[in-house]
């Protein structure tokens, strides 16, 4: 146990940008967070396991659920299945002295931004359109139909974008899991009550440059990357 309330981590991204990447990066990098595996409706995918990635329940467990109110958030996406965040790992983390990150989508983030106004949230950016269609292409997992689909679905994500309070650029996958480990160590440093070493200033100086307001002239490209070519263009 310890004196402070655990640091609530939202991460949002579109589909393909490398956050699945950069979160088991990150998880395996710093101690003492913990990841909240979600429940969801949508079927199993590839060699997702039950309980790793997430909790695949029912329908009707899922509207249970909700009616116990175990959920800190939930929503409907692709206006076909829910995904939810249980209550119970806020309270896990509590006990244990751990802070929680939250991989959920624009909605979902809102809805905790309000519950809990101290969650930091992070949305991590390909570096544009083109690059991220490759990234998609290179994971292997979808049709070209689904592709277009995704990438349709994060020109309209991405507006989103100057809700967060830290954006990531994930361009060079070292640079930006460096910079995503600053952003959550200088949230800590923040909270805590001692006084910073040289190396915990120079953490604070690297998540400084990733917030919203130091990073909207280099989101602007991106935006414009996305809004110019049609969803069919091809890489
Ligand atoms: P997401 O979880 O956002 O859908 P993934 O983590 O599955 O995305 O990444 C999509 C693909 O892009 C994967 O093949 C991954 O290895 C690759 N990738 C992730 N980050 C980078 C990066 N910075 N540079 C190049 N490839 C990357
Ligand atoms: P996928 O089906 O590709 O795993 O995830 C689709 C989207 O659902 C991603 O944007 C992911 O962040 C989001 N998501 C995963 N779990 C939750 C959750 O518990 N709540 C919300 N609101 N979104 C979630």
């Amino acid at each position: 146990m310890r004196d402070r309330q655990p640091i609530v981590y939202i991460i949002s991204a579109p589909s393909g940008s490398g956050k699945s990447t950069l979160v088991n990066v990150l998880l395996a990098m710093t101690p003492r967070l913990d990841f909240s595996i979600s429940y969801t409706t949508r079927p199993v995918r590839g060699s997702e396991q039950n309980g790793k990635q997430y909790y695949f329940v029912s329908r009707q467990d899922f509207e249970q659920m909700i009616a116990d109110d175990e959920f800190l958030e939930h929503a409907s996406l692709y206006g076909r299945d829910y995904y939810g965040t249980a209550r119970r790992f806020l309270r896990e983390a509590e006990e244990k002295g751990h802070d929680l990150l939250l991989d959920i989508d624009v909605q979902g983030a809102a809805q905790i931004k309000q519950k809990l106004p101290d969650a930091v949230s992070i949305f991590v950016l390909p570096p544009d359109r083109k690059t991220l269609e490759w990234r998609l292409r290179k994971r292997g997992e979808d049709s070209d139909e689904v592709i277009d689909r995704r990438l349709d679905a994060a020109r309209r994500e991405i507006e989103n974008y100057d809700k967060y309070d830290y954006i990531l650029i994930n361009d060079k996958l070292e640079e930006s899991s460096d910079s995503l480990q600053a952003i959550v160590l200088s949230e800590r440093l923040s909270r805590s009550k001692s006084s910073l070493s040289a190396g915990d200033q120079e953490i604070m100086e690297l998540a400084n440059r990733q917030r919203l307001a130091n990073m909207r002239n280099r989101v602007l490209p991106i935006l414009a990357s996305f809004r110019t070519l049609p969803p069919s263009a091809r890489c």
